[in-house]
């Protein structure tokens, strides 16, 4: 049976305790220093994002979970609300990052959750650009990309992931889809009784069903969400036209290319914060 978060953005407080939890289970380097001092030693600020409260702005090799802060406010100030929602990897049942990954780096373990092998990854970006979602991303310091793991280190010990377990509003639940499927269309019944006509169910059908997913209270491009996420499909499953095999071989380059450049940043990669799981 495969595990899943179901996030329910309709009682998200943007508190960032998610973020901040899957940064310290998983070893992930901090953000940069949002203030410093000049030479007068006056404190000024820099590295914000100047886009509300958000701080770190998107996914990256080291934020595998970014709270997205929406300010819907109109001139006459009736009616303004903010929303919020927890963002990460999806674990899509047809994830295009597995798909894409021309040296099978990237694996769906036993429990439906979908994992970069740090050991195999040879950092030549496929999945970056095979993700619909944006989710994978480069890091330069491991010459890997790197992405949210379900916590797979914790699921598999019987535990929940460090974002749900830190979630003080049960924004984030994490179990078995199915039985998350029954609390989340119980959850939207609730809502759209209320009057809120525009909350929908994000993950049912995109991406042949996504094993995190979203209560949203409005569009999904909204939330910056593809409606209809494309995924590209494995390679070898296109016919082996001559320009598939070019591709192979391309990658097959660029993975020794990518081989060696790693040797000679050992030293570089061996200040890389431990990554659990991945
Ligand atoms: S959201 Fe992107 S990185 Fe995560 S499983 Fe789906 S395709 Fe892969
Ligand atoms: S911990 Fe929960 S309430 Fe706080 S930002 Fe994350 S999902 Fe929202």
């Amino acid at each position: 049976m495969a595990k899943g978060m179901f996030v329910d953005a309709s009682i998200c407080t943007g508190c960032k305790a998610c973020q901040v939890a899957c940064k310290e289970w998983n070893g992930l380097a901090p953000e940069p220093a949002h203030f410093r001092s000049d030479a007068e030693t006056r404190i000024v600020a820099n590295n914000f994002t100047g886009n509300s409260y958000d701080n770190t702005g998107t996914l990256s090799a080291t934020d595998w979970r970014h709270v997205r802060f929406i300010e819907q406010i109109n001139q006459q100030r009736k009616g303004s609300r903010w929303l919020f929602s927890s963002d990460s990897c999806k674990h899509c049942t047809d994830a295009g990052c597995l798909n894409v990954c021309p040296v099978k780096a990237i694996e769906r373990d036993p429990l439906g959750n979908v994992v970069i092998r740090q050991d195999r990854c040879k950092g030549v970006k496929a999945c970056n650009k095979g993700c619909p979602y944006g989710v994978s991303k480069y890091s330069a310091v491991s010459n890997t990309s790197r992405k949210c793991t379900l916590c797979d280190d914790r699921i598999h010990n019987g535990l929940g992931t460090a974002c749900a377990k830190a979630c003080p509003t049960g924004s984030i639940r994490f179990g078995e889809v199915s039985e998350l499927k029954k609390i989340a269309d119980a959850r939207l019944a609730q809502l759209q009784e209320l009057g809120q006509k525009k909350a929908n169910i994000y993950g049912y059908t995109q991406a042949k069903g996504l094993n995190v997913f979203y209560l949203l209270m409005d569009k999904p491009s909204v939330y910056g969400l593809p409606d209809n996420p494309v995924v590209p499909q494995r390679t070898q499953d296109v016919a082996s036209s001559g320009s598939t095999i070019m591709n192979a071989m391309a990658f097959g380059l660029a993975a020794l290319v990518s081989f060696r450049e790693r040797g000679s940043r050992k030293k570089l990669s061996e200040k890389e914060p431990k990554v659990s799981g991945g």
